[in-house]
């Protein structure tokens, strides 16, 4: 087998405060790889602006003006991680042999790709990058990330637990995923149902070297709940919240007709009746909310819209 080519993917949105930072670490990284022998020389660093509002964009250009290893495509607007992660796999694949997705934050123990290309050496085609602690989160992210893994198993998604997107992939690989066409997109949890030999490599996860998470909790949450949020379903979530509420108000109202009853304030029937048309209502509005969920994404998937827009590109991605 020849040296492979590896394109390290990279999304970035309003990232100027941590790219000058992190992007000499993966210039590093790939040097020693390719000095190793492990991967190729013509090895690439390759950045996906997502519509960032800030400079991100033009460090990236000025990166590749100094240095052809690294690349960079610019999206027409904001489209969020995973369509950006995406349109970079899509755009490497053809031009290497493995890609490996990573954040630009230096959160992720870069060191890690090391043993990922041996995993691929040694046969893998999908290698998981794994958290072997969350240490250095705060309390409150590390519980919201694992019940967040936690929900996501239970609901009968198959991710790999304690993986996010930092990952090997091989272009034997991408070339199966890029007929999966569909619009709403969770990554983690589509490659391990395009199959192939996979494994894991674990990894300590470190603090964001500068700048801060785009991840709160409102996002986490949305991915939770269907793994990319999109404006126009928004309205039917709000039906579910709505359903939510009313089925607490429900509950106290419970409460207070219960109490009211024992007290024998009430005409006959009146708590009875009262709690049936409550609960039942809020259990309709939750129910109704769900289901419009998933009208909701029928929607999307049948517009089939572009998942990503290229509106620049540096020097070698140009070529096809
Ligand atoms: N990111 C992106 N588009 C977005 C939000 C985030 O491309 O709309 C990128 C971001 O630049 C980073 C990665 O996704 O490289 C992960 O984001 P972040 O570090 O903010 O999330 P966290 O690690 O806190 O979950
Ligand atoms: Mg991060």
């Amino acid at each position: 087998m020849s040296v492979p080519v590896l394109y390290i993917v990279i999304p970035c949105y309003n990232e100027q405060e941590v790219l000058p930072l992190t992007a000499p670490l993966f210039r590093e990284e790939l040097q020693r790889l390719s000095e190793t022998g492990k991967v190729s020389e013509n090895s690439r660093v390759l950045f996906v602006n997502d519509g960032s509002r800030d400079e991100t964009w033009r460090i990236i250009q000025e990166l590749s003006q100094q240095d052809p290893h690294f690349q960079g495509l610019c999206l027409s607007r904001n489209r969020g991680h995973q369509n950006a992660l995406l349109c970079g796999l899509m755009e490497a694949r053809e031009k290497c042999d493995i890609t490996i997705s990573i954040d630009c934050d230096g959160q992720d123990d870069i060191r890690a790709m090391d043993q990922m290309v041996e995993e691929y050496l040694s046969g893998a085609e999908i290698v998981y990058g794994v958290r072997s602690s969350r240490e250095t989160d705060t309390f409150f992210k590390r519980f919201t990330a694992q019940s967040f893994y936690k929900l996501m198993s239970w609901m009968g998604a198959d991710t790999v637990y304690n993986h996010a997107d930092y990952r090997l992939v091989s272009a034997r690989v991408l070339k199966e995923f890029a007929n999966f066409r569909e619009v709403n997109i969770f990554l983690r949890g589509m490659f391990p149902l395009v199959g192939f030999k996979s494994t894991s490599v674990y990894y300590e996860r470190n603090e964001r070297l500068a700048g801060k998470s785009h991840y709160p909790l409102k996002k986490m949450l949305a991915l939770a709940f269907d793994g990319i949020t999109s404006l126009s379903v928004k309205p039917i979530r709000i039906i579910t919240s709505l359903g939510v509420l009313i089925s607490v108000v429900s509950f106290l109202l419970i409460i207070y007709a219960l109490i009211a009853w024992a007290a024998g304030h009430v005409v006959a029937g009146w708590a009875s009746t009262l709690i049936a048309v409550a609960m039942i209502g809020g259990i309709q509005l939750i129910s109704l909310g769900v289901i419009g969920e998933y009208v909701g994404k029928i929607f999307l998937e049948t517009k089939q819209r572009p998942r990503y827009i290229v509106s620049e590109r540096t020097g070698e991605m140009k070529e096809q």
